[in-house]
């Protein structure tokens, strides 16, 4: 028995979160694991009531939603809210930027700052209310593979943070350290020489779970299959940030001898939806967000049928985003229910997020994410694509947001940033398009590497 996991989950865990306020974090995560045993009767009918709420209140609060529901004469209903929901129109990042802050709740709600994920290269601002334990879905989502409170993890995972400013704050160490037990590494740079040094670091943990990048946990265990190293397997491994194409999960699973866990999500409404181990569909995170899947002209898919991800967040009153779209391309399987006796809504495989692994000469991995994370916050910029002609060679193309015109400083960082990993000698052009094409997929593949093995 695992007594310093009893410990951190009926002592020390719960007391942290009491200190620091956030004891419904830990309800949250309860109330989670019990509600996905419902019937989806039970389930559809609480999400049918979160989505009135939250469509009320934006009509009420925000001052886009409300001269819209005045124009278009939208009245909703709690026994119809589902087809009144698609009197709203999708909304875009454009129509966000345009809006500005008309997408604001009028009461004056606690909020932190967000920046959209790069998915699409388009990043946007959001807001978020401070407070909703919702939002953090983590744990929650790591129960999927197995883990418990007070569990061992291991994160595979870049942190553009890790590499400018050295560690975290003190606080924050020790918490992670031997309250959430993480253990991490940082994905962002890994050579041979990283990757051996992390199969040790793994074998010494022994982690309960691993969450990581698709492409990190990929190149990994390439790795480590190509070295017939033997590998610590944990209960699971979380993998997210990508496409998990079928045989990068098939490899996986054989090295780690533990089942693949999916995991779709975005900054921007949290957790979306993760995978089981019996399956490769996704179980939709149904009290934080209401999905739809639409085709071009707005309408809902067949089932089976490609479309595109309309996400209504039912939890973020700050700034309440109904039929967001956010750029993926998703479909909704054929079966109704899961082996698992999960009974919430589902996605089959969910597809257009993928990123690219950069390469220097020496041998080293960049994951594409990096790339994408340092145009975080730069609202000139409207679209970007990050492109390696060459080891030694980056061009990055940037589509000007309207009227706004390029901060010299930023592009010198954006320069420097991108030198830091790909090397003191990579010559980095940045060229201003006009458009930005969207790849033949219909979604920009924002980092791409031109290089062949
Ligand atoms: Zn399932």
């Amino acid at each position: 028995m695992d007594i310093v996991k009893n410990i951190i989950k009926y002592i020390t865990y719960p007391t942290e979160l009491r200190l620091l306020g956030r004891r419904e974090l830990l309800l949250s995560y309860r109330e989670l694991q019990e509600k996905q045993y419902r019937s989806l009767e039970e389930n559809c009918a609480e999400q049918r009531k979160l989505l009135y709420d939250i469509l009320q209140y934006a009509i009420k609060n925000v001052p886009y939603y409300k001269e819209l529901a005045n124009r278009e004469k939208i009245k909703i209903s709690l026994d119809t809210v589902e087809k009144d929901l698609k009197k709203f129109p999708v909304l875009t990042k454009e129509i966000i930027r345009n809006e500005g802050s008309r997408l604001f709740s009028n009461n004056n709600i606690p909020y932190v700052m967000s920046t959209s994920g790069g998915s699409t290269g388009e990043p946007v601002q959001l807001r978020h209310d401070k407070t909703i334990s919702l939002f953090n879905t983590d744990k929650y989502f790591l129960s999927f593979a197995g883990y418990d409170i007070g569990d061992k993890i291991m994160l595979l995972w870049g942190s553009e943070k890790d590499i400018f400013r050295g560690t975290l704050g003190i606080k924050a160490e020790i918490s992670n350290r031997f309250i959430q037990r993480v253990r991490w590494l940082n994905s962002f740079k890994m050579d041979e020489d990283k990757m051996y040094e992390y199969v040790g670091c793994i074998n010494k943990w022994k982690p309960k779970v691993i969450r990581a990048y698709i492409q990190s946990a990929y190149e990994l265990a390439v790795f480590i299959k190509k070295n017939k190293f033997v590998v610590h397997s944990p209960s699971g491994i979380v993998v997210s940030a990508g496409t998990l194409f079928p045989d990068w999960k098939q490899l996986i699973e054989e090295v780690f001898k533990c089942p693949v866990i999916n995991q779709y999500g975005s900054r921007e409404v949290s957790g979306i939806a993760i995978s089981c181990p019996g399956s490769s569909h996704l179980h939709c995170n149904m009290f934080m967000n209401y999905v739809e899947i639409v085709d071009e002209n707005g309408r809902e898919t067949i089932r089976g049928e490609d479309g595109r991800v309309i996400i209504t967040n039912l939890q973020n009153r700050s700034m309440p985003l109904i039929r967001y779209e956010i750029g993926d391309i998703a479909s909704v399987p054929e079966e109704d229910s899961c082996g698992c006796g999960r009974n919430t809504p589902m996605l089959g495989h969910v597809k257009g997020r993928t990123v690219n692994v950069f390469r220097t000469r020496t041998g080293t991995r960049v994951d594409g994410e990096y790339f994408t994370h340092l145009f975080y916050g730069k609202e000139w910029v409207n679209r970007f694509q990050v492109i390696q002609k060459d080891y030694e060679k980056i061009e990055v193309y940037i589509e000007l947001q309207k009227g706004k015109e390029p901060i010299s400083s930023e592009i010198n960082e954006l320069k420097e940033k991108i030198r830091l990993v790909m090397g003191e000698g990579c010559k980095v052009k940045i060229q201003y398009k006009e458009k930005i094409l969207p790849s033949s997929s219909g979604k920009n593949l924002y980092t791409i590497s031109e290089l062949k093995d």
